[in-house]
């Protein structure tokens, strides 16, 4: 068995084996760039240790010894020589990098003798006990387990005593001191001393970074990234050299592209004079590396050509460490740098455009979610740094937000038209009748509500940044007030909120605006040509549907009608319709109303410039429409020129004990078929208004909560005789279609019959989950965080969808659809259309769109387009995935 590789012997696609590190350091190495010798003791070695009981077997004790033999030949250095002494360093390295879960130790085969006869070969004893100190530091710490503190306490008292600034202050015979002190620590705290022979030193080190895999630690690591905790870690042996051997050497890290906007230059920082990681440990403010140029111009154009052909070989931007000892340079290690979302997408982009990668790849390399940072205002970092949340909810919608409070929707109105202040919206829950008070607030917060509760959904649709379900709040609002953690806040006071993260501020933050990202767009380009799934925008209004289209959506997949009533006169008309006793009082307000809607849908038909559009039939319960406390039915019975007393009857008359399961959708529709009969009329009306100017137009209209075909046969006839009767008066022809939506679970369990009587379907998964689980969306708040942190459920279901029971019901609808209809349409336009994870699954279904609100739409297309790649449905090109970083 092999368990140990010379760096000759490597390449990068060993990190299995040899740990991302080894590898790099392999392939570095055979590149013929300047990687100190050294070797690779295995992540075999790593099992067989735990297996030989934490020791390392007779192999690879035996291979060790070979493999230092060749180093030391290889060099012409070895340990405890005294002319030519062998120093090397012990680092860690898993195949997945495990950031600061491992150790690494520098300087070992440093002891009594060998300091004294590398002080006399590089005439630099101040270097020489400079190393010395810090082997006796890392080691102590690493292998012996003293703290770091108790070492920096010893160094920080000299410097102090001596009024010293920086470390290299200390002089020659500090260090000495140090060296010195350093070792009266082991003897105090371990009882025996620093061990003086290298062999004992590299066999320890050795046998704690392979003893560190399972420290606490790096176990919380792996289980929180999922990393199987059997790969194990390699070990890398490598000979020093020396960025702290005077000032013409050093050490330092750079990126190839900066990470932080994907601009294409170095990035980075070093230091002269150091070692290690004193550039990342901000023991001394460390130089830009552009000022390399100036000091080591020679030097810095080499970095800078290696830098270029690491990032063509990997094809990715790298993050670099190297070190310079006397004037020469050294590299130590490569890897895939980490980098922001908006660095992410330009350097994909600008890849491509070098010829670095294809197209797919750009695609595979962007975490869908990430964009959406790309997409959202944020808080200002620096700001951001001075405040600590108080109470945090479901991220309902995301994006950063700050603002003063109101309770009421007329309040947040007044102050935003009147005092132009920027406004949070504080609810226990919203209703429709919140929503001027939602359109002018630039944060939503509710103490109640999950996921798909009213706030959480207008919010999205509007990219509106809300935090629902904040256990923490309880909103007074007699007395204009809110008690958030313990905090009391009055209206008008400072809140700030995070909706990406859920978290809520008390008082103002800085956000950073967002910009339109072209890099983003030319990415979302790409991500339409290889997508097999449409991906639609729900949008109500004509705003959503401009927002929309410039994140690219292909057109609407689904229009909720009642959200156009939720102006104020049209919410007057809504009223006055549904407390009308008999169809007679509702003709008047229904022509008002379709007038209103006829223009909302020439408006949104022409906005589309040819793009689908579909547009469902009103759906919710009609008491949403009307108002409930007194005082609200006082003011409404005014407006609408009736007594008190009369309305509130009405609205009692339309209570229900579960309105969600109650008086709405297509059984509105066959109780009041006028108000299915306006939106009809709404609808052909304006395409017949656009057919006058030439423009065809091939309305969709949907049908909610279908659960019978007899049922859906009935309305659809209600509907095709209406646009049959409108067509004859017009004498012309227009082609159109008529669809139901998918989300009762009988519908998809006949999802076969419904066909026959269907144009299209459209699952509505907000509903369709609702009802398979037997969950209130609206108050799954109570309950649902438990059920995830206890493992139960593994996500949110009205988020991700729940793939074994709700996703199957959607495939066996699919295919029974198809069943009747190879070619029917099926779109999916619940929240959940949104969401990478599902749309992946809905891809595998052979779903034809997803739908999702405007702002989603960008994460959902390049969802899209990874589903398909992965899937093998459109790849033009061989795609090749980097699996881990
Ligand atoms: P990490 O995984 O925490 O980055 P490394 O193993 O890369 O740890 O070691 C940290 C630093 O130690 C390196 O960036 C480098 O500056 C220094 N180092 C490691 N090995 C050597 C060596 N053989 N010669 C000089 N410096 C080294
Ligand atoms: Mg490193
Ligand atoms: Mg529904």
């Amino acid at each position: 068995m092999q368990y140990i590789y010379t760096f000759k012997e490597g390449n990068k696609d060993m990190r299995r084996l040899l740990g991302g590190k080894g590898a790099n350091l392999a392939q570095m190495t055979n590149l013929g760039l300047p990687v100190p010798s050294g070797f690779t003791i295995s992540t075999e070695a790593c099992n067989a240790f735990y297996k030989n009981h934490n020791q390392l077997n007779n192999e690879t004790l035996a291979q060790l010894k070979t493999a230092l033999d060749q180093l030391s030949q290889n060099v012409g250095k070895s340990f405890n020589s005294l002319s030519k002494p062998l120093l090397v360093s012990v680092r860690s390295g898993a195949a997945i990098s495990m950031p600061g879960m491992m150790d690494t130790i520098l300087n070992i085969g440093l002891n009594d003798q060998t300091v004294v006869a590398l002080a006399k070969i590089t005439a630099n004893e101040r270097f020489a006990y400079d190393s010395y100190r810090r082997l006796l530091a890392m080691y102590g710490n690493v292998v012996e387990g003293i703290s770091e503190a108790t070492f920096d306490t010893v160094i920080e008292d000299m410097k102090h005593q001596n009024h010293y600034q920086s470390d290299l202050d200390l002089t020659t015979n500090d260090l000495k001191q140090i060296v010195s002190e350093f070792k009266k620590v082991y003897i105090n705290k371990l009882h025996h001393e620093f061990p003086q022979n290298p062999t004992e030193q590299l066999l320890a080190a050795i046998n704690s970074v392979f003893e560190s895999w399972n420290n606490h630690r790096a176990e919380v690591y792996r289980r929180e990234n999922n990393i199987p905790s059997d790969l194990g870690t390699a070990v890398n042996v490598q000979m020093m050299v020396f960025g702290n051997a005077g000032k013409d050497s050093g050490t330092g890290v750079a990126f190839t592209r900066d990470p932080a906007t994907g601009k294409k230059h170095l990035f980075g920082e070093y230091l002269l004079n150091a070692q290690g990681e004193d550039v990342v440990a901000g023991i001394r403010t460390p130089q830009p590396i552009s000022t390399l140029k100036e000091a080591m111009p020679h030097l810095y154009a080499q970095f800078e050509a290696i830098a270029a052909k690491l990032e063509f070989y990997y094809r990715d931007m790298q993050d670099l460490e190297f070190t310079i000892e006397n004037g020469k340079l050294y590299m130590l290690q490569a890897r895939d740098g980490k980098r922001t979302p908006t660095a992410a997408v330009k350097i994909a982009v600008d890849m491509v455009y070098e010829d670095l990668i294809s197209k797919q790849e750009a695609l595979m390399r962007i975490k869908p979610e990430s964009v959406q940072s790309i997409l959202y205002p944020e808080f200002d970092e620096k700001d951001l740094a001075n405040h600590d949340f108080v109470a945090s909810g479901l991220p309902a919608s995301p994006g950063a937000a700050t603002g003063q409070i109101y309770f009421t929707a007329e309040a947040a109105k007044a102050a935003h038209d009147e005092k132009q202040q920027t406004v949070i919206l504080v609810r226990q829950d919203t209703s429709p009748e919140d929503i001027e008070g939602m359109v002018v607030s630039e944060g939503i917060v509710t103490s109640r509500g999950g996921m798909t509760s009213h706030a959480a959904v207008v919010a999205r649709g509007m990219g509106t940044p809300a935090i629902v379900g904040v256990n923490e709040l309880q909103v007074d609002y007699q007395k204009r007030s809110a008690t958030i953690s313990g905090h009391q806040l009055h209206e008008g006071d400072w809140l700030s909120v995070d909706g990406t993260q859920g978290h809520i501020y008390i008082g103002q933050i800085k956000t950073a605006d967002t910009v339109v990202n072209e890099n983003l767009s030319t990415l979302l380009g790409w991500a339409k040509q290889e997508s097999h799934l449409g991906v639609y925008a729900n949008a109500d209004t004509p705003a959503d549907f401009s927002q929309a289209l410039r994140f690219g959506a292909d057109g609407i997949g689904l229009t909720r009608t009642e959200h156009m009533f939720f102006k104020p006169e049209r919410l007057l008309e809504m009223r006055r319709l549904i407390i009308a006793e008999n169809a007679e009082a509702r003709q008047l307000p229904l022509k008002r109303l379709l007038k209103m809607q006829q223009g909302d849908f020439y408006e949104l038909y022409k906005l589309s410039a040819g793009r689908s559009v579909t547009i469902r039939l009103l759906d919710p319960p009609l008491h949403e429409f009307l108002p409930h406390d007194e005082k609200e039915i006082r003011k409404v019975a005014k407006q609408l020129d009736v007594t008190p007393t009369y309305l509130e009857q009405r609205v009692d008359s339309l209570k229900e004990l579960n309105p969600m399961l109650g008086h709405r959708g297509d059984r509105l529709a066959v109780t009041f078929p006028d108000i299915y009969q306006m939106q009809v009329d709404a609808i052909i009306g304006a395409a017949l208004q656009l057919l006058d100017e030439n423009v065809i137009i091939e309305p969709h209209i949907m049908i909610p909560l279908t659960a019978l075909k007899s049922e859906m046969s009935w309305v659809k006839d209600l509907v095709v005789n209406r646009i049959e009767q409108l067509l004859v008066n017009k004498n012309v022809r227009l082609e159109y279609t008529v669809g139901t939506m998918m989300e009762m679970p009988r519908a998809c369990l006949t999802a076969d019959e419904i066909a026959e009587v269907s144009d299209f379907f459209s699952f509505g998964t907000n509903d369709l989950t609702q009802l398979t689980f037997g969950y209130s969306r609206d108050d799954v708040g109570s309950f649902m965080p438990e059920y995830i942190k206890q493992g139960i459920l593994p996500a949110d279901p009205f988020q991700t969808v729940d793939v074994d029971g709700v996703g199957q019901l959607m495939k066996m609808a699919v295919e029974k659809g198809r069943s009747i209809k190879p070619q029917l349409p099926i779109g999916v336009c619940g929240e959940i259309g949104g969401d990478p994870k599902s749309i992946e699954f809905f891809e595998q279904i052979d779903v034809s769109y997803v739908s999702c609100s405007p702002f989603r739409v960008p994460i959902a297309r390049l969802a899209a387009a990874q589903a398909s790649l992965r899937n093998n449905r459109v790849v033009s090109q061989t795609v090749s995935v980097k699996s881990v970083n």
